[in-house]
């Protein structure tokens, strides 16, 4: 058992350094209370529709959304979240999907290492639908299907956006500014956007 021994500092620490190294522009502890849920960032995915949505298990109308979010938040008192700025050249170019896949698989891994660090019952949030990203070639999600469970359990986390959290606030309680970019705006190579992720740490 490595992590005996360490301090909570210590294993926080280790986490927001795992981040970084996994590809993260940087990351930082947070206080639940600073994140904030809206219903109506919820909505969009249902309007105007999102592509994706009802594809997968990890979006709405298939996960808890605000309200189940909320009532999930009150068992976790500190959560990490990491941000990646990209170059909206790529995050609308065709290497789209590559950076999301990295928002999942660094979550994912954050995850395996806090519940191996002793926070139990840590969750990871994404960005970006995993049918989009896992399953494009796939007909259908299997986990939906019930059919099967999950092809890539080890890295497709749940997107955020389908529990209405609130990214600008996300971004500000980590003392950050979120650069937003418009998917209809020239790809410009000197232009960054920033996309995120939440662990829940418990
Ligand atoms: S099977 Fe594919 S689409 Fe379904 S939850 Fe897993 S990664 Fe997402």
């Amino acid at each position: 058992m490595k992590h005996l021994g360490k301090t909570d500092a210590d294993k926080l620490d280790e986490l927001v350094q795992l981040a970084r190294r996994l590809g993260a522009t940087d990351a930082a502890i947070i206080s639940t209370a600073d994140i904030v849920i809206e219903d109506a960032l919820a909505d969009l995915c249902r309007e105007p529709r999102c592509p994706n949505y009802g594809l997968s298990a990890g979006c709405p109308p298939h996960v808890a959304g605000p309200a189940g979010f909320r009532q999930l938040l009150r068992r976790f008192d500190r959560a990490l979240t990491f941000k990646i700025d990209v170059p909206t050249a790529i995050l609308f170019g065709e290497e789209r999907s590559e950076v999301f896949k990295l928002v999942h698989e660094i979550t994912a891994d954050l995850e395996r290492t806090a519940v191996r660090l002793g926070y139990s019952h840590s969750r990871g949030f994404a960005g970006g639908s995993c049918k989009m990203i896992f399953c494009r070639a796939q007909g259908d999600c299997s986990e939906l299907t019930g059919r099967d469970k999950c092809r890539h359990p080890g890295s497709a986390r749940p997107s955020m956006s389908g529990f209405g959290i609130n990214v600008s606030r996300l971004t500000a309680a980590a003392g950050w500014n979120l650069n937003v970019a418009s998917q209809h705006a020239q790809p410009d190579k000197d232009k960054v956007a920033t996309v995120c992720a939440l662990l829940l740490l418990g």
